[in-house]
């Protein structure tokens, strides 16, 4: 099993591509890619052409990001921190590294 240390509905800065040092919410999360789509984030223009009763033109592609590419900030301390894994009730329980929090 991979071990994925973001999760949907976590707040993200975005380190790399064309939204850098943007913030926004993991949307999804492919875990067997270690990608994940942050809302409003690396959304890419793509020209559609008109296909049956679909209107032609220009579309909002998210593209998803790749989970070495985004920060967790963490809820508790609003820090950019990076994850770490804590066993508590025999759960593994992420933990921020900068303030040493418990977090879902
Ligand atoms: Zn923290």
């Amino acid at each position: 099993m991979v071990k994925v240390k973001i999760k949907k509905g976590d707040k993200v800065k975005i380190l790399l591509g064309k939204d850098r040092g943007k913030e926004g919410t993991v949307e999804y999360v492919m875990a067997k890619d270690q990608k994940v789509f942050v809302g409003g984030a690396n959304i890419y223009k793509r020209h559609v052409r008109k296909m049956g009763n679909r209107e032609g033109g220009i579309i909002d592609l998210p593209k998803p990001l790749d989970v070495s590419n985004v920060a967790l900030i963490c809820p508790n301390c609003k820090k950019v921190t990076r994850v770490g894994f804590k066993m508590v009730d025999n759960e593994k329980s992420r933990i921020c590294r900068k303030c040493g929090k418990e977090f879902k």
